[in-house]
């Protein structure tokens, strides 16, 4: 895991990895999905169709909507029975080929992600908090690299948008995983813009993104930026775009905050969260907040 990418050559980029076209329940064909993404200002998109035979399968192929400053990943929501409270899994796998095979009769949710994880795909956890999902169907899931934390979707629609409570409970329990903020769009008018990751590389290629997202090099946002984040002996400095809050939260109870009025930059204490993990918060003056990866402090 590579969680602090602030310093390294490279530069971050704006791309949502959730979200939906025709070719499953989503409003709007896979070419204008891009089109609106693309005019919105990300640098690149995945859209991620229900991969069921209701839908025939798909696996969207967006490489005719790549151009200059704007590039897409081949994704797939993967979805087969079944959770620990009995709903059908929902996983998230993205770089995936295109000929990636159907999901066979019996093949579990955990089994076809795990096929994902071998061709490539970088996995994740959607929406646990939308139905259900325990701490135990995560163990079912140990090569998935990072939680979906924040799912505007979820959020607007059924307020189950938040999951950083469930993925600190797993960070708890030891588990180095990482987390993702997205959109999880269907109609691209309450359900979008509401959630997104930077992802740093060194190009916009969509093998350089999928290295780093798989490597945990980027961070979330609803609208704040997180310009650096560096540490030094017993302590960590964070610089931001304005906000009201920057805080820090590690395992269990372990937490410090400053507040302030359109703070650009704090040095934060690390001391209390050593031999353990912290991550970064930044609330701005609206509530809107970005979200660091976790960053796993090794005595
Ligand atoms: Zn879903
Ligand atoms: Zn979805």
């Amino acid at each position: 895991m590579d969680t602090l990418p602030f310093d390294k050559p490279g530069r971050f980029w704006r791309g949502n990895l959730h979200t939906h076209s025709t070719r499953s329940d989503g409003i709007y064909c896979a070419e204008e999905v891009c089109r609106r993404y693309r005019e919105a200002g990300y640098d690149f998109l995945a859209i991620t169709d229900h991969f069921t035979a209701r839908y025939d399968w798909p696996i969207t192929d967006t490489r005719p909507y790549r151009g200059d400053g704007f590039t897409t990943l081949i994704a797939a929501e993967l979805h087969a029975p079944q959770t620990q409270i009995g709903e059908r899994w929902h996983i998230k796998a993205v770089g995936l080929p295109l000929d990636f095979a159907p999901a066979t009769e019996g093949e579990t949710g955990p089994e076809v992600a795990a096929r994902a994880h071998a061709a490539g795909a970088f996995v994740g956890i959607v929406h646990p908090s939308w139905y259900g999902l325990t701490a135990a169907d995560a163990d079912a899931l140990p090569f998935a690299h990072a939680v979906e934390i924040y799912n505007h979707g979820s959020a607007v629609e059924v307020d189950r948008g938040n999951d950083w409570p469930y993925a600190d409970a797993l960070l708890n329990r030891g588990r180095r995983i990482c987390g993702y903020a997205s959109d999880d769009a269907h109609h691209l008018d309450h359900d979008w813009l509401g959630g997104w990751v930077y992802v740093h590389a060194g190009s916009l290629e969509p093998d350089a993104l999928l290295d780093s997202l798989k490597a945990g090099r980027y961070y979330s946002s609803q609208g704040p930026r997180l310009h650096h984040v560096a540490m030094a002996g017993d302590e960590v400095t964070v610089r931001c775009s304005p906000a009201r809050t920057l805080s820090l939260q590690g395992r269990g109870a372990r937490s410090v905050f400053q507040r302030g009025d359109g703070l650009r930059a704090a040095t934060l204490p690390l001391k209390r969260f050593r031999g353990g993990w912290f991550r970064v918060t930044v609330t701005d003056m609206n509530g809107a907040k970005a979200w660091s990866n976790p960053v796993w402090l090794d005595d």
